[in-house]
């Protein structure tokens, strides 16, 4: 009998806790899980789902556009915000009751409340104590909203997807995956947008082309992007809007003022000093390849490890520690090539280097890149069109780097990741005969190198 109470007691029931737990019980650990919110975490409740969810949702405004010029007569259109609210909260209720049952099959005990340590075999959750033998930190991340005059009337992103209505003018500040998202689901569902951004092109650390092509893509939308500009003061009027003083010193009025300026890991208040766990001073738990923190027994996956923070990659790395520490096949969490999308309007899907990273690690870069109008919109009024990049180590001939921009960019990389990830060839890529018409053959019709 052992001493304690669970053999791997996991705090936090997102991607990452809820995996580990049950691939834990499957190999016959007893495994309980505490959550303080519901279970789904993140992405499941206020992320990825309900996002692509709005994403979908927006996208008509410009189908019906679309619809016309092929022919369609489009009756007047208008979109119920409720409606489409509660539809997709009717839809994370499911989710979340997927989720509940995948842990009640599993075995895994769920206690409902925040988990935090007494020392580092011992965490209260509400009234009760409970003790086991390892444990998982599977706490995620929280908005980051900046502390300047009148902060504190900005929603964050959680917000956004429970808005009493639908804001006729919103401000969205920053310049990174939410931003941009949120800019092109509120300007899809009617609203006037300004995007507020601190640097010169939006995305930082995407490839340069694709930072372009989507900042230019976003204006051409619509979009009020305003560039190397910040926000000194929000004021609440008395009308029940909001006036932000920019940094210029002109004034922006607004609905509603949403900030996406970064998420931190929501270890305050944890309790990690009792357990002796060490954070960097950002909060973020270091870990090492198996997802070990410093005390032998606590582990820790997902967004509070600050490695990528992805639901795919958290789920990779709960499986890993479970199978690792519960399965005897140790292995860690391949954190090389992983792919990922923005579902902006234009959309980006990547994989590998940028242009700029592979010319700092390898002698001779090759790149290939072609924009061109989608065949879909050449019978619409669209301007936009899609960025197609390859990234080629000269040497091995290998493609390091796959991006897009445009229309179903998620989908078309998430096939080209396993030709990366294997370290396919340009010659392989060649070797492709594509499937016409589309737009991704064209990742396989590139011949002439940028430049030459
Ligand atoms: P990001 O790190 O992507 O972007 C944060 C943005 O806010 C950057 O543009 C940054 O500017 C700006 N910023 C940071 N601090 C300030 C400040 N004090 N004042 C003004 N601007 C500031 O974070 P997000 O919040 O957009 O997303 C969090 C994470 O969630 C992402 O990194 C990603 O891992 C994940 N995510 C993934 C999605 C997907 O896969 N599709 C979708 C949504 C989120 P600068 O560039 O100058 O630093």
């Amino acid at each position: 009998m052992s001493q304690f109470d669970f053999d791997l007691f996991v705090i936090g029931a997102g991607s990452g806790g809820v995996r580990a737990s049950r691939i834990a019980a499957g190999y016959g650990a007893k495994v309980g899980i505490c959550e303080e919110s519901r279970v789904g975490g993140t992405c499941v409740i206020r992320g990825c789902v309900p996002k692509k969810l709005m994403t979908y949702a927006a996208h008509y405004s410009e189908d019906f556009e679309d619809a016309r010029a092929y022919g369609w007569s489009v009756g007047e259109t208008s979109f119920d915000w409720q409606k489409f609210i509660q539809a997709k909260d009717r839809e994370i209720d499911r989710l979340n009751g997927i989720y509940l049952g995948l842990l009640s099959n599993a075995g895994v005990e769920l206690i409902e409340g925040r988990g935090v340590f007494l020392d580092r075999h011992t965490v209260k959750v509400g009234a009760r104590t409970i003790t086991a033998k390892t444990i998982l930190i599977a706490v995620g991340g929280r908005p980051f909203i900046p502390d300047f005059p009148g902060s504190e009337l900005a929603i964050s992103s959680d917000e956004a997807f429970h808005l009493d209505s639908l804001p006729k003018r919103i401000t969205i500040v920053g310049g990174g995956f939410i931003a941009t998202e949120f800019a092109g689901i509120f300007h899809g569902l009617g609203s006037q947008v300004t995007q507020i951004y601190r640097g010169d092109v939006l995305l930082r650390g995407f490839d340069d082309d694709v930072r372009a092509a989507v900042t230019a893509g976003l204006i051409e939308h619509g979009i009020d992007v305003r560039l190397e500009c910040g926000v000194r003061e929000i004021k609440a009027t008395t009308d029940g809007s909001y006036s932000l003083q920019l940094n210029s010193g002109k004034i922006l009025l607004a609905d509603q003022v949403m900030y996406a300026t970064g998420r931190y890991p929501h270890t305050p208040g944890l309790g990690l000093a009792a357990a002796g766990v060490n954070t960097d001073n950002t909060g973020v738990i270091p870990v090492d390849e198996f997802s070990a923190t410093n005390i032998a027994n606590i582990y820790a996956v997902g967004d509070v490890t600050n490695r990528i923070n992805l639901t795919p990659v958290a789920l990779h790395e709960g499986h890993a520690f479970a199978d690792t520490v519960f399965g005897k096949q140790p292995r860690s969490c391949d954190h090389r090539f992983v792919p990922s999308a923005v579902f902006s309007n234009p959309a980006v899907g990547t994989v590998g280097y940028t242009e700029t990273e592979a010319r700092e690690l390898f002698p001779q870069v090759l790149i290939y890149k072609s924009s061109f109008k989608h065949l879909k919109h050449t019978l619409t009024y669209s301007k936009q069109k899609m960025l197609m990049k390859l990234v080629v180590e000269a040497k091995t001939d290998r493609v390091v780097g796959v991006h897009v921009v445009g229309q179903d960019a998620g989908e078309i990389v998430q096939g080209f990741a396993i030709a990366v990830k294997s370290g396919l060839t340009k010659a392989q890529f060649d070797a492709t005969i594509g499937i016409h018409p589309t737009a991704a053959e064209e990742l396989v019709a590139l011949r002439v190198p940028v430049g030459e």
